[in-house]
């Protein structure tokens, strides 16, 4: 239930990050986490694979100290709607609070 409802806000936090820098699926998690999210590797991954699949995100295979990681970098199309989901949040949060 919570997973669900908070859902929308974790896409948005992921778009957010990988604006700013590649990201990987352990680093969301932990940055997650530290904002009061415990979402584990069977919500983050698959919440990943959705994102690339729809086009917002694009991965790219990473080796780092031979283990191999995917990284995910946002697309335009993951721009753009980062940019209309702040515009939502900015209205919600008006409204809410
Ligand atoms: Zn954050």
């Amino acid at each position: 239930m919570i997973r669900d409802f908070f859902i929308g806000f974790i896409k948005i936090h992921i778009l957010y990050h990988a604006s700013e820098n590649a990201i990987c699926g352990i680093e969301m998690i932990k940055e997650l986490k530290r904002h009061g999210y415990p979402i584990g590797p069977g919500t983050i991954y698959p919440t990943l694979h959705s994102l690339e699949i729809r086009g917002y995100l694009k991965s790219k295979e990473v080796v780092i100290n031979g283990k191999r990681r995917k990284y995910y970098e946002i697309t335009g199309k993951g721009f753009k709607m980062l940019e209309k989901s702040k515009e939502k949040i900015g209205e919600l949060v008006e409204e809410v609070l």
